[in-house]
């Protein structure tokens, strides 16, 4: 399968003792004013509902921490990530060595300009859209139903085929590896289909300048209705999933090509190929990683077998 996407790690080395973990956790908790815990379930922080715990799980509730964490974890040689809202991660059973970095619920300033938006990274795309429908400004109406944070529409380029997050950039800042924040301009996003660079580079977002279009609010209204319902009547928005799982090659929607080859209805345990789209795969209640992983390959394979389509993981899959 293309790795492209993927960072899944299997499971060779000895897990680190419990203490050593606890006391990490607890002089971070000393260094930092926002929340840290050890042994964090990421079932809670995904939209799959799946996903084994986070050695250290970290909220930092504003930018000094964040910086803070970031050195610390170097400091340690300890791996950190940061995280949105889960919608675009399969995480591995036996969960996330080192640093886990959740942005949200904190990092949620927006503040509206007269043509665009400042808002931190945590807030959430469908905060933003509802609250530039009422400030009369158009372009996130593309965004309507992605249940992501702003930061990981950012690193993904989340979109559909109306428009694409990193179309509405301006700029950003930054927290770069080497734990210096730093201005970026839109162009060092390097944006194209579900590809950003902050992403490649593992960088952390922590504010975006957006550039929106002033419009009348019904219209703006109006558009998002139309957008909703169209995806609503064409996804399975209820189910606990993480929304498209293969990239759509170029030309045609991998949900066709998975349909037509029979795909819909698919199972390994309790992971599922939705019966309402065929690039959409749901946890019908318990399904481990190791289930949803099992049929992400079954779907590759059969899509392989009967075009000799090569699909590209959209989602993420992370951890061990
Ligand atoms: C029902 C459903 C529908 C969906 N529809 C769409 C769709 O139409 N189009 C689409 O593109 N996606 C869609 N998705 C997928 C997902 O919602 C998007 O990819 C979303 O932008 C991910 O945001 P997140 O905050 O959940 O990021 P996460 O899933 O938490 O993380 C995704 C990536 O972003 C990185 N990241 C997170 N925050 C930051 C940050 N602050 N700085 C740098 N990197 C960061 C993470 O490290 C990870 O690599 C859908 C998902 C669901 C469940």
């Amino acid at each position: 399968m293309s790795t492209t996407q993927q960072t899944w790690v299997p499971a060779t080395m000895a897990a680190t003792p419990r203490r050593q973990i606890e006391a990490l956790a607890a002089e971070l908790q000393s260094a930092i004013r926002g929340t840290v815990r050890a042994y964090e379930p990421m079932h809670r922080h995904t939209t799959f509902r799946i996903g084994g715990p986070a050695e250290v799980f970290v909220q930092p509730s504003d930018c000094d921490d964040l910086v803070e964490v970031a050195d610390f974890a170097r400091g340690k040689g300890v791996p950190c990530m940061v995280v949105g809202n889960g919608s675009n991660l399969l995480v591995g059973d036996r969960g996330i060595r080192g640093v886990v970095v959740r942005l949200a619920p904190r990092f949620n300033r927006i503040e509206w300009l007269e043509d665009g938006a400042v808002a931190e990274a945590g807030s959430l795309l469908s905060t933003l859209v509802k609250e530039a429908s009422a400030a009369g400004l158009s372009g996130l109406e593309s965004t309507v139903g992605i249940p992501g944070t702003l930061g990981g529409a950012l690193a993904t380029n989340a979109g559909t085929d109306t428009g694409s997050v990193g179309d509405l950039v301006r700029g950003a800042v930054v927290l770069g590896r080497d734990g210096e924040l730093r201005d970026w301009s839109a162009e060092q996003f390097a944006y194209r289909y579900r590809y950003s660079t902050v992403s490649k580079e593992k960088a952390v977002v922590v504010s975006a300048r957006l550039r929106l279009q002033p419009a009348a609010k019904e219209e703006i209204a109006a558009k998002v209705a139309r957008l909703r319902h169209k995806r609503s009547s064409r996804q399975p928005l209820r189910a606990r999933c993480a929304g498209s799982v293969f990239k759509n090659p170029r030309g045609v929607a991998a949900g066709k090509i998975l349909d037509r080859a029979g795909a819909k209805g698919m199972r390994v345990g309790q992971a599922q190929i939705s019966r309402k789209h065929a690039n959409f795969l749901v946890n019908r209640g318990r399904a481990t990683a190791a289930e949803m992983r099992e049929l992400i390959e079954r779907a590759h394979a059969l899509a392989l077998r009967r075009y000799g389509i090569e699909l590209e993981l959209e989602i993420e899959m992370v951890g061990e």
